[in-house]
């Protein structure tokens, strides 16, 4: 005769092979999925030897592919996209880190923020001068502090107290944005003896000169999404300008209900326009998707105006979107089970 089991152990074993059974399917079917810009600009395929392009792509899939192998075992969406963040800044090409660009002074002044989608905690920096990795320090201002943006000597004085070790300045150097920051002193300096004011010269620079931070948005297994940027901001600024990168709303923005985005361009357009937030304010209350609501700031708002850029977004369903109103936009993508995707020029 069979032996029945225990009622007891009959429906704790039903339990288990249900909590078994829903784990298996979380594992496999929760969406996680990453996107990366290296920023968006003039950049044109005319100006890319076969090499130089190699080259980039290459960073691209490094980066994207190091946040997806963090999201891939189970990493949260903010470690994923500081892991990913960080190689672009160790990289010369961008514009963030290694490779930013020059303040009229002969400089680099650094800014970097860092939001999450569950509980809108974040965390900025801005005008930074001896931190390696800027975004790992905004991170530590959202964790570590009570505050939400530290600023200049303050920045570094926090940084110091959490460990960070303060590098020289030299550090950040590179022959091509030396070289861009005297074609943009050149280009002021015609400007003015044309009689156009500081303004006016100033816009007279061309998208390559304003543009070109790095950032990065991530969906994890656990459904939060979270939204980072990075940035040596615009080449020539002066007097302690700040662009969006570091300000929550403009170029970065995470919240679960709506979408997660790091913004790329032309920042003070991007902060007059709260771009970040605004495209999340869209799904949010509108009920538009990602795509409608990217394309409608990026191309419908922004470009009229005259403000150049792109951005990057995703939503907590794993769909990810990544307009841009410039020649081109540094970019790439990967989502769970997927090809990665690395585009740089429009056509890409
Ligand atoms: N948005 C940045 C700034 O204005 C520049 C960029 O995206 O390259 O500082």
């Amino acid at each position: 005769m069979k032996k029945s089991l225990p009622l007891l152990t009959c429906l704790l074993l039903s339990a288990f092979a249900n909590t078994a059974y829903s784990n298996s399917v979380q594992a496999k079917d929760l969406p996680f999925a990453i996107a990366i810009h290296g920023g968006a600009g003039t950049i044109e395929k005319s100006r890319f030897t076969p090499e130089k392009e190699a080259a980039y792509r290459a960073k691209l899939t490094e980066s994207v592919e190091a946040g997806y192998a963090i999201l891939e075992k189970g990493g949260t969406s903010l470690d994923a996209l500081t892991a990913a963040i960080n190689i672009l800044e160790n990289s010369p090409f961008f514009n963030a880190g290694k490779g930013a660009v020059y303040t009229h002074d002969e400089t680099h002044e650094m800014d970097a923020s860092i939001m999450e989608g569950k509980n809108r905690q974040a965390g900025a920096v801005a005008g930074v001068k001896h931190i390696e990795n800027p975004i790992n320090l905004a991170r530590l201002v959202m964790d570590e502090s009570v505050h939400v943006m530290l600023s200049g000597a303050g920045a570094e004085t926090f940084a110091k107290s959490q460990g960070v070790e303060l590098v020289d300045n030299k550090l950040f150097d590179t022959d091509h944005r030396y070289k861009s920051l005297q074609r943009a002193k050149a280009k002021m300096k015609k400007a003015k003896q044309e009689n156009k004011d500081y303004q006016a010269a100033h816009s007279a620079l061309d998208t390559e000169y304003k543009v070109g931070t790095v950032g990065a948005v991530a969906l994890d297994k656990f459904g939060n999404i979270a939204a980072g940027t990075s940035t040596g901001g615009m080449t020539n600024k002066r007097f302690g300008r700040i662009g969006d990168s570091p300000v929550i709303g403009a170029g970065t923005f995470a919240d679960n209900n709506s979408c997660a985005v790091s913004a790329t361009g032309h920042g003070e357009y991007f902060i007059r326009y709260n771009v970040a937030a605004d495209i999340c304010a869209r799904v949010q209350y509108q009920g538009k998707t990602i795509e409608q609501a990217g394309k409608e700031v990026i191309h419908d708002v922004l470009m009229p105006i005259g403000g150049t850029g792109g951005v990057i977004i995703i939503d907590t369903k794993g769909n990810i979107s990544l307009p841009f109103n410039t020649k081109g936009m540094y970019r790439a993508s990967k989502s769970n089970g997927q090809m990665t995707y690395v585009g740089i020029f429009k056509d890409d």
